[in-house]
């Protein structure tokens, strides 16, 4: 059996092998590594893909949300609500421009934030909502664009797991994750649904004024060069990287679609061990399982995992830590027991390994190990 990885990027990569390298060897020949061809063709792609009028290919998907929320022009102190269960990348940027987070729990169920909290949280001082669309499943959209339009908020999507995840809006219409919001980000880390060689990231929107805005600040806050409109940042996605991406993205619904199945393989392996909550789905939107994640009910997560790793089965915790307990953030004033639902999934969820790569003997013997722990 070929050893078992969290993430097999050199097996997909083998596969498009001929492909990949002449794109980037056709980069590399026209030297064109800064604002190359390659990325302005890319950026069509994912315009068409996502059905969205603007498309900002930046650096990564950190400096993705970072940009968004300078283009909105918010004060110092100005809130800014997004889930306690995510990457810190989401939190951070707030922090970082001196905004002020205000952190919600999310639905015991399906890992996203709870609108519940949402309603809870919002104050005359919010100004935008970050929703994560984690593991690959997006969050309650309908509710929380509604929310988010009664109250005059901005909604900024991280749809940085859930690239390609689809969510049905009023009227049947599916819409992809990152074109429902004012706002959309992604990242393209190598380990992301559609990932590059490198660090690479997006910013999305129907908005003129706002594209306008991004596209600025990404290069130094200006549109003619030397002429600098806005306080902004170095935030450009490289050719070689566009190059890559231009040629995966065609894949993107298959590898999806291939993570899917495997999902679906490990839920039907799972579905009579009392121990093990399977991923649960949200009915409005696809699930493109960055991660698959599991909810061990008896308390010896931590046992499985290194009785996983004992058998050469990688296995890891996202996340081990509430953001509202990291040292960082501690003077944000939260206190345990603050996020309840939180706190309770930290110390029982376990990702499996996911990826486009993983085949019926190696799904087998991850399962059977699983099993026999129980
Ligand atoms: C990966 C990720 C990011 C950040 O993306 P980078 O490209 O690594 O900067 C932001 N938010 C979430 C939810 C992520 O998973």
């Amino acid at each position: 059996m070929k050893e078992i990885q969290m993430v097999d990027l050199k097996s997909q990569y083998l596969k498009i092998k001929t492909e990949i390298d002449s794109s980037i060897i056709d980069v590399i020949e026209k030297s064109e590594f800064i604002n190359g061809s390659q990325v302005k063709i890319f950026q069509k792609q994912l315009e068409d893909y996502l059905d969205i009028k603007h498309v900002i290919p930046c650096g990564n998907g950190t400096d993705a949300l970072q940009i968004a929320l300078m283009a909105l022009g918010l004060k110092q102190g100005d809130e800014v609500i997004t889930s306690d269960f995510t990457f810190i990348a989401t939190l951070e940027v707030i922090a970082l421009l001196g905004l002020k987070p205000i952190l919600v729990d999310v639905d015991p169920n399906t890992f996203n934030i709870s609108v519940e909290g949402i309603k809870r949280a919002v104050t005359p001082k919010t100004k935008a909502i970050i929703p994560v669309h984690l593991f690959g499943q997006c969050a309650n959209m309908d509710e929380i664009l509604s929310l988010a339009k009664s109250h005059n908020i901005v909604v900024v999507e991280d749809a940085a797991q859930a690239f390609g995840a689809t969510y049905q809006m009023e009227g049947n219409r599916n819409v992809h994750a990152g074109a429902m919001g004012d706002i959309g980000c992604t990242s393209f880390f190598p380990s992301k649904n559609l990932g590059c060689y490198g660090d690479g990231g997006a910013v999305f929107t129907n908005n003129d004024t706002l594209a306008a805005l991004v596209r600025s600040i990404s290069n130094h806050g200006m549109k003619v060069r030397y002429y600098h409109d806005h306080v902004g940042i170095n935030s450009r996605l490289d050719t070689i990287q566009a190059a890559i991406l231009s040629s995966k993205l065609k894949y993107l619904d298959h590898y999806n679609l291939d993570r899917r199945k495997a999902a679906e393989f490990y839920d039907r392996a799972f579905s009579g061990c009392d121990k093990i909550q399977v991923p649960a789905r949200n009915s409005k939107s696809t699930h493109i399982f960055h991660q698959y994640t599991l909810i061990i009910k008896s308390g010896d997560r931590d046992d499985l995992r290194k009785h996983l790793q004992s058998k050469g089965i990688p296995a890891m915790v996202y996340y081990p830590i509430p953001l509202h307990e990291q040292n960082a953030y501690k003077n944000l004033g939260y206190r345990t027991g603050d996020f309840p639902v939180t706190e309770q999934l930290c110390k029982s969820v376990i990702s499996l390994p996911m990826h486009t790569e993983l085949d019926i003997e190696q799904l087998e013997f991850i399962t059977k190990s699983v099993l026999e722990f129980y």
